[in-house]
């Protein structure tokens, strides 16, 4: 496996243990009412997402940190592009586009923190797809004979 599998599965919001199956119900985070609206397990792997109760109150921490990082990104290209000094208003203008960029990327960066989240638990399993199939086909033969 290749290390931009890893990052490309969490960009894409897939489950961290096969990277196929998609975390989140709906496709479009701008979807606001269904933005967290998540899967119960991987429907590929059957991966348990929220691992126990109010697992998903340590994404807290994890936005807040995705905040901050994604506000030193932009401050770094806006100071470059457009260059800040503490002799105009520059520092203020900053202040207010990074809090537009980040009320616009705010579903974005609240699924992207749900799957960081679980990624630090579930390991990467490239057999848990074929696991889940023969799992499938097992529950399929012992079905056989009772119908
Ligand atoms: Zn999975």
């Amino acid at each position: 496996m290749k290390k931009s599998n890893f990052i490309l599965s969490i960009l894409k919001n897939k489950c961290p243990r096969c990277r196929k199956g998609k975390l989140f119900k709906n496709d479009n985070p701008y979807d606001l009412k269904k933005v967290l609206d998540m899967h119960d397990n991987c429907p590929v792997c059957g991966q348990r997402t929220e691992l126990e109760i109010g697992f998903w109150y340590g994404t807290g921490y994890v936005s807040y940190v995705l905040a901050v990082m994604f506000s030193v990104f932009n401050l770094i290209w806006y100071w470059l592009i457009f260059g800040i000094t503490w002799r105009d208003n520059s520092i203020f203008h900053w202040l207010i586009v990074n809090g537009i960029i980040l009320t616009l990327s705010m579903p974005l960066l609240m699924r992207l923190s749900r799957t960081l989240y679980l990624t630090f638990y579930v390991g990467h399993d490239p057999e848990a797809e074929n696991l889940m199939n023969r799992r499938k086909v097992e529950k399929n033969i012992q079905k056989i004979p009772s119908s």
